[in-house]
């Protein structure tokens, strides 16, 4: 018997016996192409929630999808902008009716319980969306209860004594964490081979006005990309980060699941 978590390496036959009675629950990772800085690989947002989704699915005894490897736009105060070479997103419709398919789908295989692993912050309303049409579409089908976890990883690392640990000199946030020690610190601990901290750019963090204004002017975001240096990353870090993340999310999950109406 096949035993892994991801859905892309059963046989259709497998997956179907571990779906049948809507119990499973299912995990689609969605990231992006992005620029992460000049020391991390571009696709950080969709390694690091995948990576995520297989250590909370192998304890909970879910399954794992394949991730969406592109997401919204870009945006200045939360990952530099959609100016830079490389970053390759999607229209919001796009990904929103990407997640209605899947959810269309799904609900047509006997799936009942999936989470939503976003590792991309600008996706997080797209999502939503999505979501909503799939449910809808869902239940013009006579399928009432399909229910969705949506949640990003990062908002499981809320301990005050973690963030200390994470942050001894203070914490500035998470919009302006983009490749920063967050994500690469993590990296670090999952995929060292991908990150480069020879060419980390040390910068003081970045600043924005209280408001956006379009089309951005690119000069306000720091050169490499990243929001904050990602100087003070180590892997330890990175293993703290994600112990505390699949152990906070495979509680949240089994709660959410067990109290849906
Ligand atoms: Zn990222």
């Amino acid at each position: 018997m096949n035993d892994s978590v991801f859905v892309g390496e059963l046989s259709w036959k497998e997956y179907e016996a571990l779906v049948a009675d809507g119990q499973r629950v299912l995990f689609l990772p969605v990231g992006a192409l992005e620029q992460h800085g000049h020391h991390l690989c571009m696709d950080v947002d969709v390694l690091l929630p995948t990576a995520v989704s297989q250590r909370v699915a192998q304890r909970i005894g879910g399954l794992v999808l394949p991730a969406l490897p592109y997401g919204y736009k870009s945006q200045q105060k939360s990952g530099g902008g959609n100016h830079f070479p490389g970053t390759t997103s999607l229209d919001g419709a796009t990904l929103s009716h990407t997640v209605l398919d899947i959810i269309r789908e799904l609900g047509r295989h006997g799936v009942r319980r999936l989470v939503l692993m976003n590792g991309h912050y600008e996706n997080a309303m797209f999502l939503v969306e999505g979501i909503d049409l799939g449910l809808r579409e869902l239940r013009y089908a006579g399928i009432d209860d399909f229910r969705v976890v949506l949640l990003s990883y990062w908002d499981f690392v809320k301990d005050p004594q973690v963030i200390a640990q994470l942050y001894p000199d203070g914490f500035l946030g998470w919009d302006i964490e983009h490749g920063g020690v967050f994500e690469t610190s993590l990296m670090l601990a999952l995929y060292p081979q991908r990150v480069d901290m020879s060419r980390v750019v040390d910068h003081p963090p970045a600043t924005f006005p209280p408001y956006d204004l379009y089309p951005i002017d690119p000069s306000r975001t720091p050169a490499p990309g990243t929001l904050s240096s990602a100087r003070g990353a180590s892997r330890e870090k990175g293993e703290l980060i994600l112990e505390v993340c699949v152990e906070g999310i495979a509680k949240a999950v089994g709660e959410a699941f067990e109290n849906a109406p």
